[in-house]
């Protein structure tokens, strides 16, 4: 009798498969759709502020599997939820943009997509931060949780961001009132892709995992003159070239060396011709820090050393470089170390221990930092989805380079970084609902 139960007990437990086997299945299951899903999108990006197609086709996605969703929230952000009984709230969130860059991967569904931009210039479009891979993630991971609805309770908000590349998208969504319309969410989760794990594994680093990105502008003026008299002259190319080598002390002889900051002079403009020396050159620097002080350091010394070369130059007062600090940053990304602890043992479970690794903090920025930094508090997470093809990490061993992200030459091997995106973001989201507050 005692053995005719337990068999009985025992077949029980084989008959109801756990949530780690049933997202497996249902993801092999919509591997497929998603597939060609991602490739549409790669074929069509659009640029920062202008996503409006990529909106309206993950609207109508959602629409389908039973979210309810509000369109145009903070340009053309999407909010999408899905109420499924008593239980936390948790907010996931995918970026829509693509980048003004001529794709040159060759892939059969390569982006010929042009559009213009806000200054009316006709460019051609590329995803070449995988933002297409995040939506496409996100999509799954959408539909994994409309399937298996009966695993969970609590309330999903996906939300579909714009202008994530001009660091915008998240304080529009955040100032249309995101977090007054709908539900405070309890937990905040966002994958982005890395060019630097191999698809089939995920990363995720704790605490400050992504820098502050400031955007700075100088204006250098000086005295143009002819090219052949520069004794007339008290020329801004020179000036503007003292400062940029001047400006590399700022890290190497300022900044506290256990300290991280870059600053880099992306874009150098001044003059139209061989033999004229103009009266003006413009600077573009970008500037990544993760702590206040060292930033505002930075700050100083950036001003100091601009007007240091100025007046080494005679320059008059009303000459002095202009030196343009916007108030506005992107913020560094926090990744709450409680939720990552709980997030890498989703992973594991789903994943194996093999596939989930620890990943360094990185100098780029993101703007999904602004979701846990208002009064809320929330803790949130944003974490690396593998990419990298075979073919390629093999390439690396052999000394070759792996293209970074925004480069012309990236793509993510679709197949497994999006089956490995579904399966983790699906168990994570799982695991936060069923978890006890
Ligand atoms: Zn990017
Ligand atoms: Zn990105």
């Amino acid at each position: 009798m005692i053995r005719m139960l337990l068999i009985g007990w025992l077949g029980l437990m084989v008959v109801e498969p756990n949530p780690s086997q049933l997202i497996t299945e249902t993801v092999r299951q919509e591997l497929p759709a998603l597939l060609k899903f991602y490739q549409e999108l790669h074929r069509k990006p659009e640029l920062s502020l202008f996503e409006k197609e990529t909106a309206a086709k993950l609207a109508a996605e959602m629409r389908t599997i039973g979210f309810d969703v509000t369109e145009n929230f903070g340009g053309f952000g999407i909010v999408c939820m899905l109420r499924n009984g008593e239980g936390p709230t948790v907010l996931y969130r995918t970026d829509m943009d693509g980048l003004p860059v001529v794709e040159k991967t060759g892939l059969p569904y390569a982006s010929e997509y042009h559009m213009k931009d806000a200054d009316d210039i006709e460019n051609r479009t590329m995803h070449a931060c995988g933002h297409d891979m995040h939506m496409t993630v996100w999509l799954g991971t959408a539909k994994t949780l409309s399937a298996m609805r009966g695993t969970w309770s609590g309330t999903a908000i996906f939300i579909g961001q714009p202008a994530e590349e001009i660091g915008a998208g998240a304080k529009m969504m955040l100032q249309a009132g995101l977090y007054e319309k709908f539900p405070v969410p309890d937990y905040g989760v966002g994958l982005h892709s890395s060019p630097d794990i191999p698809a089939g594994k995920v990363g995720f680093g704790k605490g400050f995992t992504m820098a502050r990105a400031e955007s700075i502008d100088i204006k250098v003026f000086g005295r143009g003159a002819h090219g052949a008299s520069p004794h007339k002259s008290i020329d801004p190319i020179v000036l503007a070239s003292l400062m940029v080598m001047d400006f590399q002390t700022i890290v190497s002889r300022s900044v506290d060396p256990v300290e991280s900051a870059v600053l880099t002079v992306g874009s150098i403009h001044g003059g139209t011709k061989h033999n004229i020396i103009p009266d003006e050159v413009t600077m573009q620097i970008t500037l990544r820090t993760f702590k206040d002080d060292v930033r505002k350091l930075m700050h100083r010394r950036i001003r100091e050393i601009a007007r240091g070369v100025a007046i080494s130059a005679g320059l008059p007062e009303d000459l002095h470089p202009e030196v343009i600090i916007p108030d506005q940053s992107t913020e560094p990304n926090f990744n709450d170390p409680i939720l990552v602890d709980q997030m890498m043992g989703s992973a594991t479970k789903i994943l194996g221990d093999q596939n989930v690794v620890s990943a360094s903090p990185q100098m780029v920025a993101e703007d999904f930092s602004r979701y846990g930094q208002t009064e809320h508090k929330i803790p949130t997470v944003l974490f690396w989805l593998g990419t990298i093809p075979k073919e390629r990490e093999e390439a690396a061993k052999h000394g070759e380079s792996i293209p970074a992200l925004h480069s012309p030459f990236y793509f993510p091997d679709p197949e497994p970084s999006i089956e490995t995106g579904v399966k983790v973001t699906s168990q994570i989201l799982i695991d936060l609902f069923n978890s006890d507050q």
